[in-house]
């Protein structure tokens, strides 16, 4: 079955056809780095990385660019607040954002751009728009003028009333059209901003996209992704902005959009206050199980969060691990790279990652019930593979059990080292029948938090 995607432009399933087959270009619009990312800025970093797997296994080259948005409104602000050069503030959140994302198993994307190393050709897009008619100056603002471009609305088939209640546009008297928004805007003299042919500023948010995506993957490329909310104003700007731009040629053959990560029903946002950051919640729970949570519905759908379901999750990932340890599986077990059929059937069916989980549960109680080694071994890969497909099983088993469960101030009260060195003390004084020291050993290990399992293979243990 081939691939399929939904496509927000069309709203229909289509079959993805590359425009390139030996390289498949993707973008998606990354975080503005202010703060540390919530749970709900790392939905599309999931999404997008499981599409990034996905594309991978299908196709042999894939160019996954996510940018960095690190000129602002809210980043010049909260620096002003902090008392901080910007340039610091924008660093310090983009490691952390990074880190982040890699304790979700999100590969790194192969570009990350940061919108400031990007304002040459912010500015040489702008005069282009300007030359082509699209554009025009006023009071020190460069405008993108809406209805120079016809097609305006067609990705959020907004009517034009419904598109400028929508945008919220500041009502300015320089503006031609009530619709028209900011391609570039004056700098305050004590606030940052470079020098351009319209004095010195700032660009607006959107032609930040338009001009990186321009720059690395070219005029046209295959999809273009994001949340949502980004729908409108931001990609109808984009499209407008880059197609504008390039004499009409589409900015992307593909929009995707993940739907949101809600708390109570309302989605997560810093704005409302009803926020987690992906910092905090590492403190309480393993990155793989907010991995799990964010994966747990069709990536159109909404993800309601809650501590219980993130309970159930690392729940259903300690059955899974458990079921490799049973298998044998190690860090030293060859990486299996294709999944099963019906797995990635699923996947090729508009990521549809809630059934090809359903078939990992299937590849899971299959492994469990095998009871020849060669089958064990092949059910063992099939689980490892779609784990894998899904960034999810990256861990050594028995390390994921030996993990102290994560608290906000857990420190492990014995280190791996101690434990061993403690069971192989209880070890040699059951072999000297000292059978007292031995469970005064065991006792020991337990009043530390370390659970003991006797079996035919030796003693496993487990922290919690
Ligand atoms: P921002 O830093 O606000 O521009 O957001 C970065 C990315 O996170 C964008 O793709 C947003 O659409 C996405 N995003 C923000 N909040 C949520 C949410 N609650 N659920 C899902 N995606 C979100
Ligand atoms: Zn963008």
């Amino acid at each position: 079955m081939p691939l399929a995607l939904y496509n927000t432009l069309t709203r229909q399933k289509e079959t993805f056809t590359p425009l390139d087959p030996l390289a498949v270009r993707l973008y998606v619009c990354g975080p503005t780095v202010y703060d540390f990312a919530h749970l709900g800025n790392a939905r599309p970093v999931v999404v997008f990385d499981t599409l990034y797997r996905l594309l991978q296994r299908r196709y042999p080259c894939v160019v996954y660019v996510r940018n960095i948005t690190d000129v602002d409104d809210k980043i010049l602000a909260r620096a002003k607040e902090s008392n901080e050069p910007i340039a610091a503030l924008t660093g310090r959140t983009t490691v952390a954002f990074q880190e982040d994302m890699a304790a979700l198993n999100a590969l790194p994307p192969d570009h990350e751009p940061r919108a400031t190393a990007y304002i040459p050709e912010m500015i040489a897009l702008i005069e282009r728009l300007l030359l082509a008619g699209h554009a025009y100056v006023a009071e020190g603002h460069v405008l993108f003028h809406v209805p120079s471009f016809p097609a305006y609305g067609a990705l959020s088939r907004r009517s034009r009333d419904e598109l400028i209640a929508g945008a919220r546009v500041e009502v300015a008297p320089y503006k031609k059209d009530p619709g028209d928004f900011v391609l570039w805007k004056p700098s305050p003299t004590d606030q940052e901003g470079w020098d351009s042919p319209w004095g010195k500023g700032r660009p607006g948010w959107h032609i930040e996209c338009s001009a990186m995506s321009g720059k690395i993957l070219g005029e046209t490329f295959d999809i273009h992704g994001g949340g949502l909310d980004l729908i409108f104003p931001h990609h109808e700007n984009e499209i407008a902005q880059s197609s504008g731009a390039h004499n009409g040629a589409p900015l992307a053959k593909f929009w995707m959009h993940n739907g949101f990560l809600t708390i109570n029903g309302a989605k997560m946002a810093k704005s409302a206050g009803n926020f987690f950051t992906v910092r905090e919640l590492l403190a309480e729970a393993p990155g793989e199980a907010l991995r799990l949570a964010l994966l747990s519905a069709h990536y159109r759908q909404p993800v309601d969060f809650t501590r219980e379901h993130l309970r159930q999750v690392k729940a259903t990932l300690d059955k899974w691990y458990s079921a490799l340890r049973e298998a044998g599986v190690t860090s030293a077990t060859r990486p299996a790279t294709t999944p099963p059929a019906a797995f990635e059937a699923a996947l090729d069916d508009d990521m549809n990652v809630p059934l090809a989980m359903t078939h990992l549960h299937e590849s899971v109680d299959a492994l469990k019930r095998a009871d020849s080694p060669v089958e064990r071994e092949r059910l063992a890969a099939d689980v490892l593979a779609s784990g894998h497909a899904l960034g999810l099983l990256m861990q050594d088993p028995e390390a994921w059990f030996h993990a102290a469960p994560a608290t906000p101030s857990a420190t492990p009260s014995l280190t791996d080292t101690e434990v061993e060195t403690l069971l192989a003390a209880r070890s040699a004084a059951r072999t000297a029948r000292h059978f007292a020291e031995a469970d005064r050993l065991r006792d020991e290990l337990v009043a530390h938090g370390i659970a003991l399992e006797d079996t035919p293979q030796g003693t496993r243990w487990q922290r919690g």
